[in-house]
This record gives C-alpha cells, structure tokens and sequence, in this order.
C-alpha cells in the first residue's frame, strides 16, 4: 500500500491546482485520474463545436499573475483544444505529472478510524493509505446512462458527446440523429450539420439559448484586459455567477416595454450567458418579469426560424428563462433552415425505440447511419457516488445521500471526516464560472490543512447540526427563486430516480465566499477537531 498525506481523484482543473497547493504546504499528494491526460471536461467532451461559455480570459486561473499573463487565448470563447492545450500547460508549467497517475479509476475509499486515515482502491486493486481524501471529479463528468430501449440494437455507429473519439468524427455524406438539444447538442448540431447529408435532431425540451458572438480576440483588447486583471478578478470573485456584475438596480416591471426590450437587445448583443439574465433584478425570482425576457428570446427565435411551425417548436415554454441552464450558440436556430435539418418534437411523437436501422417515433421509424447522445450527465452526484466511499461506522456516502446531497457549505460531510469535495453540492459550482469556484475551494482547503497542522490536529469532520443549518439555508435560497420550477439536471430531474432536491447554492459566488470566510474567522464553526495524539473525536454537538 502506497502512503501520502492526501489523495486526489481527478486531474481536471480544481485537481490540478489542489495538488500544486498541497505541494506548496509541503504535503505528499497523489493525483489518480481514470483518463490518460488531463483535463478533466475538456479531456473527455470533444465533440464537434465543444467550447467554453464562460470568456476564455475569465475562465482560466487566476492564482499566478505570471499564468494568466503569458497565456495567449486566441478566442473570446476558446474551443476545446485549445482549453486542453492550456490544461496541459498548466501541467507542464507547474510541473503537475509527477503526482499524477493516469489511467487510475478509484472504486472504492473508506475512513479507518483507528488510524485516521482513508484507505482507497482502486478499479484494478491497487491500494493507497492517506490522511484526507479529496474529491475533485467534477459536477458534470459521470454521462447519464441512455434510457432509451433498443439502444445496443443500432447496427450503425454511436457516439456520446462526453466521450468523444480521439481522432473526431466525419460524418460528411451520412444520415446523422442528434437526441437531445441541451449545451453539448446546441454547440454541436450547427457543425455536424455542416458535414453530414442529412440530420434529424430529437428534441423533449427545447433549451434557450443566445448567441455567442465569438470572435477572435484582438491585441489590444487583451493587453487592456491583463493590465487590469487583479481588479477585474476580484470582482470575479465577489460576484454573483464568478464573472463581473451587471448592475442590477431595476425590476423589469419599473420600466415600459419599449425600454425593456431596448435593454434585452443589449444584453443579447453582449454574447454572454449572464448579460440578458442581469438585465433587471427580478428575473430569476419573478414570475411576470422572468417572461419578458422569455418572451424576448422567443420572438428572437421566430425571427431566425424562417418556418414558424419549427420556430414555435423551437421555443421554450415549459419552465421559466435561466431556470434551465441557458446555452450560448454560434448559428444553432439558423441551422434549422438548411433544407436537410428537421427538428422532431418527441414530446408530440414519442421515441419509442432504437432499432438496428435507426429510431423509431410514433409516428414511424427513421433510417440513420450514426446516432449521437447528447442526453446528458448524472449531474453533481454521479461522480462522488460512483466510488463506493465509506466514513465513520461504515456509512455509505450514497447511503447518505438518498433523499438528496447533504454537505456543509458543499465542502464536507457529517459523518466523513477529512473527506474534502471540490465544487461539490451545496456550493456555487456549476451556478459559476468554475475556475473561480475551483480556486476557492482549493484554496479554502489548504487553507484549512496548514491551519490544522498549526494547532496540531489531525482530524476534521462537519458537525451534523452544521450540515442541517447549511442544507436548510441552501433550500431556502433556492426555493426563493424561480430555479426549482424546471426538471433540469440541477434538480436531478433529468435522471429517472434521482431525489427531486436543488443542488448548486444559488446565493452567488461573492455571498457564498464571505460565508467561508466568516466559518474561518469564527476558527472554523460548525467543525470539530481531534488532535494527533488523541485521534478519536469528541461527540457531535449535532
Ligand atoms: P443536458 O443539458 O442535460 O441536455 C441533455 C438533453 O438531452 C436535453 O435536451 C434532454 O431533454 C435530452 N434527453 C435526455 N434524455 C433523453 C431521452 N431519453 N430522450 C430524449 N431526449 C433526452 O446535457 P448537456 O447538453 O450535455 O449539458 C449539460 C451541462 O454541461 C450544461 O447545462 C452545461 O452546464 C455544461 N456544458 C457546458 C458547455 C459549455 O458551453 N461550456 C457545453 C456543454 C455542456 P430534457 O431537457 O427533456 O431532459
């Protein structure tokens, strides 16, 4: 059995960078990665059209001014080489493959009280003993299992858009089927379309999206944007979604409708996700307001589509704008006048099953000679509860998440100690630009270890009252707003059988830091502690 102070599963970003900071407080730390590089999202999702939709200069580390100086992003939103490119960079600059064992799929980790320490194995039997246990697997990387009967029948080729061949896919000349119309198929639908002779997409729910408006970044422009960077990321990380705020000193319902409209035109115009979103203060928490935008989007959606029974079927109206998570497109609803692209509305016409030559709907079977799944993840959970994880007395972290993730501040567990969760549930996460969701967990965690090592524990666990308050708080800010209305993934609707519970804290980036911080200033309330030498904990106070 191999010993290290600390076992990280994942070589993506937040994995990356917690183990640089886990070298720089001296500890011994192995990175364990089931792919062969890393990564992380960008090492797995490499279908056509994959790209960041957060701006590439915003979504990129901000722990080393000299990183974030001499890196080159070429676009306003970087596509998936070129963010894997930058991944390797990292790897290379810092120095990171050394600590990193590819190709290692952990199977199982359980606490031994005894000794406090977690011992881990992994898929082919290899056995590691370390102090803590850190999770940084992503909220986004375990595919939804395809619910769909007849799948393994298909006689021509499948693809997943989370687990893309290598050398790409042409599909120029063939009949291509896309099922589903979430991020990985709105970015992807406009190029496969490019290639193949005819495409049908599969669509349940249609998704809102707003155009990107990429382009290639100019000189200037990012030479204005490094001169100003530390300020710029400091507001990054005090805002809202992990990107600068918008001021947001209006209802929609302050202004007439001409203004109204005047401002959703600027904020589609802006090509981001959150420009639109922030354009008054009650969107997401006002039903009346939240339409107008909706409305908005949809007469935007009318005027791309030139026939109006695909555009109508293009249009979200089962849940409100932002509620889903909104995609960001270059020419996805343009595609859908090209005379060899046809939209199937599976809510009218029910997908029935896969058959060997292809789909077959309702209303009658559909040839194919390559069907690709763009369905989507087992969101936030998948991953964690994938490795069979045992805490104190042999709990099962699945176990204790049945009903629903629960976490303290989204970092931790009652029940398993020095068990750390990078992005987990309960924390900003995917409601953010992840790097800087990323960089404050790993740094609240080392943060937390060196303390530790000065006041000489050994052993840190979330006390069960400490969890309880923060599930409840996370509730609470979820349920005022319009977010829990939508079956999205951030419910775990999207998988049959999941709890129905709201995942990511919606309360903002800059608020959810603030409430680390204070847990920190308050010498880390609603944790206990066991020292070295007495290495069982006192009681939950909980
Ligand atoms: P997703 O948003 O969950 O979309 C999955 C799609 O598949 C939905 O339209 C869903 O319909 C449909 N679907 C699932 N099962 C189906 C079935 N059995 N029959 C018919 N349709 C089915 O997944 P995703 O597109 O991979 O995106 C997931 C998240 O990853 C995004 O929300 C985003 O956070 C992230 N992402 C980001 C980027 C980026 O731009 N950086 C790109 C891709 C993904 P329902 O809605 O009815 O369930």
């Amino acid at each position: 059995m191999k010993t290290f102070d600390a076992i990280i599963v994942g070589a993506g970003f937040a994995g990356m960078y917690m183990l640089h900071r886990l070298r720089g407080l001296g500890l011994s730390a192995r990175v364990l990665e089931a792919g062969d590089g890393v990564g992380g999202t960008w090492y797995w999702n490499r279908y056509p059209g994959a790209r960041c939709d957060v701006q590439s200069m915003d979504y990129s580390f901000s722990f080393s001014d000299e990183l974030q100086q001499e890196w080159e992003w070429s676009e306003k939103y970087a596509t998936q080489p070129e963010l894997l490119r930058y991944a390797n960079h990292v790897a290379d600059r810092f120095d990171l493959r050394r600590d990193i064992q590819f190709g290692t799929r952990v199977a199982r980790a359980a606490y031994d009280e005894t000794t406090a320490r977690w011992h881990i194995e992994t898929a082919s039997g290899e056995t590691f003993a370390a102090r803590f246990y850190i999770m940084a697997t992503g909220c986004l990387s375990v595919p939804k299992e395809i619910d769909i009967p007849g799948a393994e029948s298909f006689a021509g080729a499948t693809y997943h858009t989370a687990d893309w061949p290598r050398d790409g896919v042409d599909f120029s000349g063939q009949r291509v089927a896309v099922i589903g119309t979430g991020s990985s198929a709105i970015q992807s639908i406009p190029i496969i379309a490019s290639q193949a002779a005819d495409l049908t997409v599969f669509q349940r729910t249609p998704a809102f999206s707003l155009p990107a408006f990429n382009r290639p970044l100019d000189a200037e422009e990012v030479r204005s944007w490094k001169a100003h960077y530390a300020e710029h990321r400091e507001k990054s990380r005090y805002s809202l979604f992990g990107v600068p705020d918008f001021p947001m000193d209006k209802s929609a319902h302050d202004v007439a409708p001409a203004e109204r409209t005047a401002t959703y035109e600027a904020g589609w115009s802006g090509g981001t996700l959150i420009a639109l979103l922030q354009s008054y203060n009650d969107l997401l928490t006002d039903e009346a307001a939240n339409e107008t935008a909706a409305e908005f989007v949809r007469n935007k959606i009318r005027a791309i589509v030139d026939d109006p029974e695909v555009a109508e079927t293009l249009c979200p109206k089962s849940f409100p704008i932002g509620a889903k998570r909104l995609c960001l497109d270059t020419n996805y609803y343009a595609t859908y006048n090209q005379p060899h692209v046809h939209l199937v509305d599976v809510r009218k016409t029910p997908i029935e099953a896969i058959t060997p030559q292809g789909i077959r709907t309702s209303d009658g079977e559909r040839e194919f000679d390559a069907i690709v799944f763009a369905t989507g993840f087992d969101a936030m959970t998948g991953a964690v509860v994938n490795v069979d994880i045992r805490g104190r007395d042999g709990l099962g972290l699945k176990d204790k998440w049945e009903a629903g993730p629960r976490t303290y501040l989204g970092l931790t567990v009652a029940g398993f100690p020095n068990l750390f969760l990078i992005t987990g549930p309960g924390s900003p996460s995917v409601m953010s630009n992840m790097i800087i969701s990323i960089e404050q967990h790993v740094e609240w965690i080392s943060d937390c270890l060196s303390w530790m090592r000065e006041h000489g524990h050994a052993v840190i666990e979330a006390e069960s009252a400490a969890e309880d308050g923060w599930v409840a708080h996370v509730n609470e800010v979820a349920d005022a707003t319009l977010l829990p209305k939508a079956n999205s993934w951030y419910m775990g609707a999207n998988v049959p059988g999941k709890p129905r519970v709201f995942m990511p804290y919606i309360g903002g980036c800059g608020p959810y830091r603030q409430q680390c911080e204070k847990v920190v200033a308050e010498g880390y309330s609603g944790f206990r502690f066991a020292d070295e030498d007495a290495l069982a904990l006192p009681a939950s106070a909980g």
